[in-house]
């Protein structure tokens, strides 16, 4: 398909961002909204490779807020869309190893449970009694989200592509986006490798390559692409089908039912930014044999599976969502820093507000401005992994 010469709103990215934000820009009658996706397949970056999970719980307010937007619109999402998001709560429980972890999550307790955030504390000897087939004898002490657990990422950016299509979104993918034409010091369009498109409204929905984007308007947006893996197993009878989505915190290890069996992963904290999406198998021993450590079962257990993706990472660890303040019309969705999957309901409907009424009034987003960074305005989230 041939890209349209004008639009009223280009797209930059089509990922789960990309998506949301097409649909709630169509869901309010924007004009000619165009997606542009450089994949032959929409969603098969970060979105397509992500572990699908969906939390309420964060360290800051903001975290909080966009994703308990996101999960109640997870709740609605095939009344919305026809598809369904498969949302499980199977809850999220981190088991804490350390003091400090310890007293920042009952710390974060007190905004949760204000916040109506189902919220439970449990201690070393009730995790052990949860977890009967892992090995956490040095657990002092775990947070349990009842509301937490898994959705179906793929079903997402599906629903959101064809819902809004039907609102007369111009989804394109396999167009890469190659410029930003600018005018008078805002912007004027996009260069693609298939032609220009005139329009007076861009946004860099482009994940882990949103500082690429943003370059070609001349913009420093900091978003850095890091890698992370995951690998699924052969079944595992012996963890039942509801159970938790397990994060071994001081670890960065997590664990949730796949299927059968299972899938797990492991952040490296010092993995470097690069576009690497290469499976580093000496990580993946490591990761291995630290989770044959907490769950022995998985020494029994063979790989089917094993992928590595982008982290699109800030230096905050919060996405930046707003309009530049240097390049009028240039807007930015990115940088969700490993959690956008499960605040990208929010993302898509506030991005809306922010293009069409100025500013988002679901949520005030303005902490999450892109001038932020060089203001020395950064926010601090703790419970990322
Ligand atoms: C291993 C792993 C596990 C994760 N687990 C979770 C999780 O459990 N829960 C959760 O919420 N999040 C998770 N995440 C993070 C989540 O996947 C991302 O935050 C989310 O998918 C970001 O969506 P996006 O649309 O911004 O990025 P993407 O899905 O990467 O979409 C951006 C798109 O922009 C396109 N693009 C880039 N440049 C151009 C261009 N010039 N022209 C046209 N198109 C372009 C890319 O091809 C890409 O498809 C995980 C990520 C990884 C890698």
């Amino acid at each position: 398909m041939s890209v349209p010469s004008t639009a009223d709103i280009v797209i930059v990215g089509g990922g789960v961002i990309g998506a949301s934000t097409a649909y709630h820009l169509a869901l309010r009658g924007a004009g000619t909204i165009v997606l542009l996706e450089r994949q032959p397949y929409f969603g098969s970056e970060s979105t397509g490779k992500c572990a699908g999970g969906v939390r309420a719980h964060f360290d800051t307010e903001i975290n909080c807020r966009m994703s308990q937007i996101s999960l109640a619109a997870f709740e609605r999402f095939e009344a919305e869309t026809g598809y369904t998001a498969d949302y499980r709560k199977i809850g999220y429980l981190f088991v804490l190893t350390r003091e400090a972890d310890v007293e920042a999550f009952r710390r974060q307790m007190d905004m949760h449970l204000r916040l109506g955030i189902r919220t439970d504390w449990l201690d070393g000897d009730e995790v052990r009694r949860r977890l009967p087939m892992m090995s956490f004898d040095d657990a002092l002490g775990g947070l349990f989200g009842p509301d937490d657990g898994l959705a179906d990422n793929g079903s997402v950016v599906q629903g959101y592509i064809s819902a809004g299509s039907r609102l007369g979104v111009k989804a394109l993918n396999g167009v890469e986006v190659t410029g930003v034409r600018l005018a008078g010091g805002r912007v004027a369009g996009v260069e693609t490798d298939q032609g220009p498109i005139a329009a007076p409204v861009v946004v860099d929905a482009a994940g882990a390559w949103s500082g690429l984007v943003g370059r070609l308007a001349g913009l420093d947006v900091p978003v850095q692409p890091v890698r992370r893996q995951l690998f699924t197993t052969t079944p595992t009878p012996e963890i039942p089908s509801g159970w938790t989505f397990v994060i071994d915190f001081k670890t960065n290890l997590y664990f949730h039912r796949e299927g059968p069996g299972l899938l797990s992963g492991m952040s490296r904290a010092d993995e470097p930014p690069a576009f690497n999406q290469t499976v580093d198998e000496d990580w993946e021993l490591a990761h291995l044999e630290a989770g044959a450590a907490r769950l022995p079962l998985l020494e029994r257990a063979g790989i089917t599976r094993r992928w590595a993706g982008l982290y699109e990472v800030t230096p905050d660890h919060h996405a930046i969502i707003g309009r530049s303040a240097d390049v009028p019309g240039f807007y930015i969705n990115a940088g969700f820093s490993g959690h956008g999957f499960m605040q990208s309901p929010a993302a898509g409907l506030l991005m809306a507000e922010e293009i069409l009424d100025g500013r988002a009034s679901t949520l005030d987003v303005s902490t999450l401005r892109p001038e932020r960074f060089r203001e020395g305005a950064l926010l601090d989230e703790y419970v990322v992994f």
